[in-house]
């Protein structure tokens, strides 16, 4: 379908990053932000390859349409951030400018992976007020990876690159590293055979299992380093941490660093339930290999223990995995009305 003609503004962070939103107007329903993982950008919402993208979907359904490029962005200038950084920073700012913009009171969101966990960070902390509901796509404050992604947190692999002066780590090609990335891509080939794309193995070392193949057709297949790009290694790190403590929890610097920071010398926990109170809905891959779909699980009998459980739901999608929820040929079928039916529950 013909999309409206996209509006790019430019929203400076209070610590000085330039973000950037593509505001599609497909109605007036929304204002809805979509916010995409790390190492990619808002394209994966938009892909080229598939007959109906999750844009597409939204305009189509009457929706005022939002696409935040955050800092984690491959379309930003690489950065080494903690989500803390970017919880504090991106999302409050980029929900101010879509209200001021607007003129509306509140604002819907639709958050995936790395995006998504650290818009819940912001949110747990008091920081978006003015979100009405959130549809949660594979995570949010609980964290249960598969156990290949165990064993790399656990022997702190980020850390050791780090120590060895790697800033970040790329599905793509890397013409700045190019003796880095053929040792990389030499080790990745090793190691899986799904298929003889160096792309798509260099993804399942950095972010295990993204998706089932059988769910992308042909040409997203081949056109994967498009959507895929650099991943910061602190961002890297700290969701490691996390995965280590099963939950969400601020960076640790250590606990002489912690301690000054923090007044104390573990970090603090971001499981606070009292600014969760709002309508959101958990969807998870059945096949999820980047995060198990137990995690979305452990955070919504959490909520719900806490809150009024009518706020919460909770669907597993079967036969998909973690990111062809939106990129799969047939997610508009068989995804995109799950997390559309959360923001129809919350008309302004
Ligand atoms: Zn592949």
């Amino acid at each position: 379908m013909a999309l409206p003609t996209p509006e790019v503004y430019t929203v400076k962070t209070p610590d000085g990053v330039d973000l950037r939103l593509t505001r599609y107007r497909g109605g007036n329903k929304g204002p809805a932000m979509l916010v995409h993982g790390a190492g990619v950008w808002s394209g994966m919402f938009m892909l080229p390859t598939i007959d109906e993208h999750f844009v597409d979907y939204s305009v189509k359904n009457g929706y005022d349409t939002w696409l935040l490029d955050w800092r984690a962005s491959i379309k930003l200038p690489l950065r080494q951030f903690t989500m803390d950084e970017a919880a504090a920073n991106d999302f409050p700012a980029a929900v101010r400018f879509i209200r001021d913009t607007t003129r509306a009171n509140s604002v819907q969101a639709v958050v995936h992976c790395a995006g998504s966990s650290t818009f819940f960070l912001a949110l747990a902390d008091g920081l978006l007020p003015d979100i009405r509901c959130v549809s949660c796509s594979q995570i949010a404050l609980h964290y249960q990876p598969p156990k290949t992604t165990e064993v790399k947190c656990a022997l702190h692999l980020g850390e050791t690159l780090e120590r060895m002066g790697v800033s970040y780590l790329s599905a793509d090609e890397d013409p700045d590293h190019p003796d880095f990335q053929k040792a990389f891509t030499e080790i990745v080939n090793s190691l899986y055979h799904q298929c003889d794309s160096a792309v798509c193995h260099r993804i399942t070392f950095m972010y295990g299992e993204l998706y089932r193949h059988e769910q992308l057709n042909a040409a997203t297949h081949q056109r994967l380093a498009e959507q895929f790009g650099k991943c910061n290694i602190t961002t890297f790190c700290h969701l490691a941490q996390m995965v280590r403590r099963g939950e969400a929890a601020k960076f640790d610097y250590g606990a002489a660093e912690n301690q000054k920071r923090y007044g104390s010398p573990e970090p603090p926990s971001y499981l606070n339930p009292q600014h969760l109170a709002l309508p959101i809905t958990f969807i998870s891959g059945a096949l999820n290999q980047t995060f198990l779909p137990v995690s979305t699980e452990l955070t919504y009998n959490w909520l719900c223990a806490r809150n009024d459980p009518k706020l919460y739901r909770r669907h597993v999608v079967p036969n998909y995995g973690h990111i062809d929820g939106f990129m799969g040929f047939r997610a508009n079928q068989d995804v995109y009305s799950l997390f559309l039916e959360q923001l129809e529950n919350c008309p302004a």
